[in-house]
């Protein structure tokens, strides 16, 4: 419990709390990609089975397949989002805005964790 100083780098209390945060949503989303895909793999399954109303079940399967792969991507996204922020913290260049090399601001990083571009980064990026 003394050993407080020296050994790896020093992750302040700040950036520790959030790295416990990142990690823990990196896990949530694990999670969430890999339930995403037992499901189609279950989905798969009850069609072959399934001789009746095969229209009507596919066409709302393919709503749920759709549904899933934009929420696939979307997890997925978020999942590199969070990853960049946890390095970013190991190389001590968390809260700096990833482009223009200044603060992302404390307030858009207690909105969003994951940041790693400052607010006019952002919006440039957005824009093209
Ligand atoms: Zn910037």
């Amino acid at each position: 419990m003394q050993r407080q100083a020296g050994g790896k780098k020093e992750v302040n209390k700040k950036d520790q709390k959030i790295r416990t945060f990142l990690q823990d949503e990196k896990e949530q989303l694990n999670i969430k990609i890999d339930q995403l895909g037992l499901d189609t793999q279950s989905g798969d399954a009850r069609r072959e089975g399934s001789p009746f109303g095969k229209r009507e079940e596919e066409a709302t399967e393919n709503m749920e397949f759709e549904k899933r792969l934009a929420l696939e991507k979307q997890l997925k996204e978020q999942l590199a989002e969070v990853e960049h922020a946890l390095l970013k913290i190991e190389n001590g260049t968390y809260g700096i805005c990833d482009v223009c090399g200044k603060p992302i601001g404390d307030k858009r990083i207690e909105a969003l964790p994951a940041a790693s571009l400052c607010i006019d980064c952002k919006a440039k990026n957005a824009k093209k």
